[in-house]
């Protein structure tokens, strides 16, 4: 019998790989807690928690029980025209612990949907008003997805060009730094006076994909201010964010402006089942309420709110709220403190940062060695038994909350010996 990854190079196309570069695909066949075990039988920590999604663990027992029993009772079921408790019980949970403004709930399948399904909110309530906006405000090196509304508003790419043509018109504005946000919100008029903006995307404090980039909140805090006024809706990404990772339960926690609509996923479902949530206020959803049907919002996938993946959401909010997961949390921002005071001031550290239980750290290399030094440098991880996953010339951890401080310490010492091979 051929192994997993020669058997996958007949049939499989994997995502944000390049093929004829990147021919081999590690097998992996199971996973428990914080460790991944590959085909060959050997372990990893998962550093990134699966893109930001296992935050509780591999194969939690309490999860998957509170799957299992709802498996028994209802697997599936049409979400237009039809409930479940499920999905109740989720909408009850989750309005409890979301920022207050917060009233309504729409489900779809990932984080791209959960932001497209935001931005329509957004030019559907001012069409519904009998006002035409059709401009969206976005940050610099932002990233929502990879539906065509996500693309647009992401940061340009130089793998979008294909379907640049194709873009919804979007104005970018860099994010904010105490240092610049003067001068960007007088930019910032000029934009509004200039386009007729709908809405805003933004994700808080922290820009996953361009390298765990952190941003100033009171900063922020004054370009949504300034957004409001104008009646620009903003549209909070915490798809990343969600539940715990900054050390508040979202990052909008932190900031004194609340978003008008929020997108969730990732972690919303513990890693299990793909799902996604988009919510938003009342005043948004008053405006498609209506006797008028054209002014709904007419945007449905197949499996929307499917129970299975309500029932882990459920489960995972229940975890994150205990005690445990709280105190885990903690212990982490804590051990990545420590870290941080030893390894910043190494010369072959240009810069760290941290927010919650993300931390990153900037190497002091030149960049023309991007390509091969981040090759060079996940395998120096992987040989380690240790998966992370550097951006260019930046390591992060965003390990899960259940990693125990043994782990978590083999995490750095491969860190740190990974400073010796750049
Ligand atoms: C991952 C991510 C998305 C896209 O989510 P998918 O489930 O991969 O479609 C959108 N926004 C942010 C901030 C993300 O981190």
């Amino acid at each position: 019998m051929k192994n997993l990854s020669e058997r996958d190079k007949q049939y499989l196309w994997h995502p944000l790989t390049q093929h004829k570069l990147h021919p081999e695909m590690l097998g992996i066949v199971r996973a428990k807690g914080a460790v991944l075990y590959d085909e060959h039988g050997k372990e990893y920590i998962d550093g990134i928690s699966s893109w930001y999604t296992s935050v509780y663990g591999h194969c939690n027992a309490f999860i998957l029980d509170r799957v299992q029993e709802q498996m028994q009772k209802l697997d599936q079921i049409v979400f237009s025209g039809f409930t479940h408790e499920p999905a109740v019980d989720l909408s009850e949970a989750l309005i409890r612990i979301i920022p207050e403004n917060q009233k309504k709930l729409f489900f779809s399948d990932n984080g791209s949907t959960a932001t497209e399904i935001g931005i329509k909110m957004a030019l559907q309530f001012h069409f519904n008003k009998g006002e035409k906006r059709n401009v969206l405000l976005a940050f610099e090196d932002g990233f929502h997805g990879d539906t065509f509304g996500a693309m647009s508003v992401s940061g340009l790419s130089v793998y979008n060009g294909p379907f640049e043509d194709f873009f919804i018109d979007v104005k970018r504005i860099p994010v904010p730094t105490k240092d610049n946000i003067d001068q960007l919100l007088i930019d910032l008029e000029d934009i509004l006076s200039e386009n007729n903006i709908a809405g805003f995307i933004y994700e808080p404090l922290v820009q996953g994909a361009a390298a765990m980039k952190m941003y100033d909140a009171q900063s922020l805090d004054k370009i949504l201010k300034r957004l409001r006024k104008d009646g620009v809706l903003t549209i909070a990404d915490e798809v990343m964010t969600g539940f715990g990772k900054t050390g508040k339960l979202f990052a909008s926690d932190h900031i004194p402006t609340k978003p008008d609509i929020m997108c969730f996923s990732k972690a919303l479902t513990a890693g299990l089942i793909p799902m996604a949530i988009t919510s938003c206020t009342q005043h948004i959803y008053e405006a498609f309420y209506s006797d008028e049907i054209s002014k709904g919002l007419f945007h449905g996938h197949t499996y929307t709110a499917n129970p299975l993946a309500c029932a882990a959401a459920l489960a995972g909010i229940e975890l994150l709220q205990s005690n445990t997961i709280q105190e885990s949390i903690n212990k982490i921002i804590e051990s990545h403190q420590a870290f941080d005071s030893q390894i910043k001031g190494h010369p072959k550290v240009a810069a760290t940062r941290q927010l919650g239980i993300i931390y990153a750290l900037d190497l002091n290399v030149k960049m023309e060695r991007y390509g091969n030094l981040r090759d060079k440098l996940f395998q120096h991880f992987m040989n380690d038994g240790v998966f992370l996953r550097p951006l260019g010339n930046t390591i992060y951890i965003l390990a899960p909350y259940i990693i125990s401080e043994d782990q978590l310490q083999k995490i750095y010492n491969s860190i740190y010996a990974s400073l010796e091979i750049v």
